[in-house]
């Protein structure tokens, strides 16, 4: 271990995932003192990519929308560190649900609306009259599925969007609030006009905007899969980071906190700041704000998250029937028998992600529908995910590959009140000067969002301290004033 040099720092940020790294790397870069704890050896949280027998393997995160400007500018800022790969756009654009025991193509276009046996008759027209017909939405704050059945009828509400969310949340569309999951759909919901028309009129600004300043549309990740960027963040940090350095507790002080950290297990040192950023998982933001914040502490707890498990199962291309020649399938909720919440097909999506001659399938399980999966050994997990892949995706012999990765507290579930909960937080901080969370439990659960979040987070505080060293600079010449005037009278008498 590194010895620790200064333990007082303007601001310190708490995790090195991407949220706390991208705060950390923004405060740098305006000149700010800054210094990272992180518990583990290695950076990065969820972000983690493992490069075995030819395959990629994304174990937590596999890509990123670039939905706003953060993120993008966090590439563009990194330049030539970082390749970035666009996803295939005929991959990304074909996506499969699971209906009737078959695979069915998600529309993407009226002709497929049309054709489509997803839905009947009776539910195509009550989807395209949610379209075009203003409704007033319910003044609530209301569930994914309430709002979707109010709006596209019972067909669409649990057909494709109890798909889409088990694909984004790994939890049950009723469960779910819809302004703090989908708050552009929530946006589109309270308008008075058609949703169709305010579709097509934000698609052709975004398309102008686009021509003019964005780079990159739709999903992306890196050459060297997702676990690259926080590397990157990390070896730009240098000093500045110290890893297998976990923050235990968190004591006020006099204008600042205190942390006690422990170093690889052992004790170590107290670290002081006037600036402390909380980039922790919600468990682990209540557990060391406990003292300082209860009340804070209690809102977050109050936060349900869903357990997840990632299966990457490789294949050899002969052993597998299905062409897979798309994003991969979601299971919906009439479909909730099937042991499986939903697999992408990883190289389909990204051709690096699989050697030549092989495919990789990436299998999700658990969530809020099945959270007992979660303590299911790895055996019988792939003995699940195979026997019902078997006949679905034609699979004609036992993957060449097996990866399992559990992520007991992987996605916050942000249920309705959600956005009134966080309002609240934001309150109570006020209470807690130079006291900042973020992180995924409270405004947005991508890496995007968390991007968006810490990049927000990082230029508050560097405006902050710079506000700060003006008024002391500002303080000194006026107490300077009198000293001097003193001397100058002092001199005045004595000639
Ligand atoms: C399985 C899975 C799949 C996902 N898929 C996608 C996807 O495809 N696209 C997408 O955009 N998003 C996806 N997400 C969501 C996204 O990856 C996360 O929301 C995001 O990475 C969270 O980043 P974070 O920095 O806020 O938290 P984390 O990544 O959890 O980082 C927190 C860091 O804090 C550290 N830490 C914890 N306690 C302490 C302590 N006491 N002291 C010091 N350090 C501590 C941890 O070790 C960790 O490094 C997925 C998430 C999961 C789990």
């Amino acid at each position: 271990m590194r010895e620790i040099a200064a333990t007082s720092r303007d601001v310190i940020v708490i995790g090195a995932g991407i949220s706390g790294l991208t705060a950390a790397w923004r405060l740098k870069q305006a000149g700010v003192d800054v210094c990272v704890l992180e518990s583990e050896h290695e950076v990065g949280g969820a972000m983690r990519t493992e490069r075995r027998d030819g395959f990629l393997l994304e174990k937590g995160p596999f890509n990123v929308i670039v939905r706003d400007g953060a993120f993008e500018q966090l590439l563009k800022d990194l330049g030539d560190e970082i390749e970035v790969i666009e996803a295939s756009r005929s991959a990304a654009q074909a996506r499969y649900v699971l209906h009737d025991d078959r695979l069915c193509k998600v529309p993407s276009n009226p002709l497929d609306l049309v054709t489509t046996p997803l839905l009947t008759l009776g539910g195509k027209a009550r989807l395209v009259r949610g379209l075009v017909a203003s409704r007033r939405p319910s003044s609530d704050d209301e569930s994914i599925d309430n709002a979707t059945r109010r709006r596209f009828g019972p067909e669409v509400a649990d057909r494709l969007v109890s798909a889409l969310c088990v694909g984004i949340f790994a939890a049950e569309s009723r469960e779910l609030s819809l302004s703090a999951c989908l708050p552009s759909a929530a946006e589109i919901d309270t308008q008075s006009r058609s949703p169709l028309g305010f579709m097509i009129a934000r698609r052709f600004r975004q398309r102008r905007n686009a021509k003019t300043s964005r780079r990159w549309r739709g999903l992306v990740s890196f050459r060297q899969g997702l676990g690259e960027l926080p590397k990157i963040l990390a070896a730009q940090l240098g000093q500045a980071l110290f890893t297998s350095c976990r923050a235990l507790s968190i004591r006020k002080v006099i204008r600042g906190y205190e942390i006690s950290c422990s170093i690889e297990g052992g004790t170590g040192p107290t670290f002081r700041t006037d600036q402390l950023v909380l980039a922790v998982p919600k468990s682990a933001t209540a557990t060391v704000l406990g003292d300082v914040a209860p009340e804070i502490c209690e809102q977050i707890k109050a936060i349900p998250s869903s357990g997840l498990i990632v299966l990457n199962l490789g294949f050899e291309r002969r052993h597998v029937g299905h062409p897979l020649d798309g994003y991969g399938f979601l299971v919906p909720a009439t479909s909730a028998s099937f042991p499986l919440l939903g697999v992408l097909w990883a190289d389909s999506v990204f051709e690096h992600h699989a050697p030549p001659k092989h495919r990789l399938l990436r299998v999700f399980m658990g969530g809020s529908r099945r959270p007992d999966m979660v303590t299911m050994s790895d055996k019988e997990l792939v003995d699940i995910a195979c026997t019902a892949l078997r006949d679905l995706l034609g699979l004609t012999s036992e993957p060449v590959l097996i990866d399992v990765c559990r992520w007991p507290d992987a996605i916050p579930q942000y249920r309705p009140g959600h956005v009134q909960r966080v309002a609240q937080i934001n309150q109570q901080l006020q209470h807690y000067p130079g006291l900042h969370l973020i992180g995924n439990y409270l405004d947005g659960i991508s890496i995007n969002d968390c991007v968006r979040t810490a990049s927000r987070a990082a230029s508050e505080i560097a405006r902050h301290i710079q506000a700060t060293k003006q008024s002391h600079q500002h303080q000194e010449t006026n107490d300077h004033c009198p000293a001097t005037r003193q001397a100058i009278a002092a001199t005045s008498s004595s000639s």
